[in-house]
């Protein structure tokens, strides 16, 4: 009996006590800050107990994004892009831009040059960041796609060479990895739970509160309404749409994804999703199956264990990779 031993009472009510601390404890804080940043809104919200510790770490994220958007955008003098396009000779870029070079460089050959990092002279004829987007004439497009191809950008180490013709834009991709970038920084401070997103380039650290993140993906032709929803936990996801950037001319719809082949935007999708373990993966591979179209999309994406696609037809029908599927919330 406890009676005659009183420590074991205590002992008792201790172990009551911190087993209700534990049950009852608060939830744990949440922090929530919002930039704009590559040219769109970026929202990371995180989760955890020392609410000066996701503050802190959040505002390093951000810094970081800032800084590799002047290190990978065009526009900014001394990016990466902007310094090859000035050159005649190899320059030599940062670790960062290496890597993303690398990996882009990698699908651009598997993509058969669907995905094409060397399309900055077609970027801007045709205007789409600017004011006035316009359709350009024929001649001045094919003028545009001189040199463009898989092969027209070189990377030995950390050096990269462009053909004469060519203007590199890592438009497609730059994104992907600088979200990349920002969850390694949220994991550096120690932070487990966390969603970074810019402008539906998402990655989603660990599970929101007890479970896994919910994401409704944009329906194409429906503003306001999803048309799926995923469950992620420690994934990346990324979808590339004709409807996120575009002008209408003559009735007709023109995106911001090219065709590296017609030098016009594609038009095999209304919108491709992309799950996989990086962010820069994701955000590539959903711009060159964008590109690619169904059979060849997914014929692409085996090449990626580990990744996986939603992909919206240009008629609306849904087609999914085999592992889709177990990402997807069941009506
Ligand atoms: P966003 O999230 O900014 O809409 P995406 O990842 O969907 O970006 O890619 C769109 C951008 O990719 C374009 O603005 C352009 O810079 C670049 N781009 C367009 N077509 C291609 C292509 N075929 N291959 C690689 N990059 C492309
Ligand atoms: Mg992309």
């Amino acid at each position: 009996m406890p009676w005659n031993r009183p420590w074991l009472l205590v002992v008792l009510l201790t172990l009551i006590l911190a087993m209700s601390w534990w049950h009852w404890r608060p939830a744990g804080g949440e922090a929530r800050q919002v930039r704009l940043l590559m040219g769109t809104t970026v929202e990371i919200v995180a989760f955890g107990d020392n609410q000066r510790r996701l503050e802190q770490a959040i505002d390093a994220a951000m810094d970081e994004m800032a800084r590799l958007e002047r290190l990978l955008g065009n526009g900014y003098p001394e990016s990466d892009p902007d310094r090859i396009n000035a050159s005649d000779s190899a320059v030599t870029v940062a670790a960062e831009t290496a890597a993303v070079l690398d990996l882009g460089l990698e699908i651009a050959q598997l993509s058969n040059g669907a995905f094409d990092l060397g399309l900055g002279r077609l970027k801007t004829l045709w205007g789409m960041e600017g004011p006035a987007p316009r359709v350009p004439d024929a001649g001045a497009v094919e003028a545009a796609l001189a040199g463009v191809g898989p092969t027209a950008l070189q990377l030995d180490g950390p050096q990269v060479t462009r053909r004469a013709a060519v203007a590199i834009d890592l438009g497609g991709i730059a994104k992907g990895e600088i979200v990349d970038h920002a969850v390694a920084l949220l994991r550096r401070h120690g932070i487990e739970q966390a969603a970074v997103n810019a402008g539906g380039d998402m990655y989603l650290l660990g599970r929101h509160r007890d479970r896994p993140w919910r994401i409704g993906i944009q329906h194409p032709r429906q503003p306001g309404e999803v048309a799926a929803t995923l469950h992620l936990a420690d994934r990346a996801v990324v979808t590339s749409g004709d409807y996120e950037r575009f002008f209408e001319q003559d009735g007709v719809r023109y995106h911001h994804l090219f065709d590296p082949r017609s030098g016009y935007p594609a038009d095999a999708c209304q919108s491709v999703t992309v799950v996989a373990e990086s962010a820069v993966l994701a955000d590539a591979l959903a711009t060159a199956l964008f590109v690619l179209g169904v059979e060849d999309g997914l014929a692409l994406l085996a090449h990626f264990p580990g990744s996986d696609a939603l992909m919206i037809d240009a008629a609306g029908r849904q087609h999914l990779s085999a592992g889709m599927a177990a990402w997807l919330e069941q009506p």
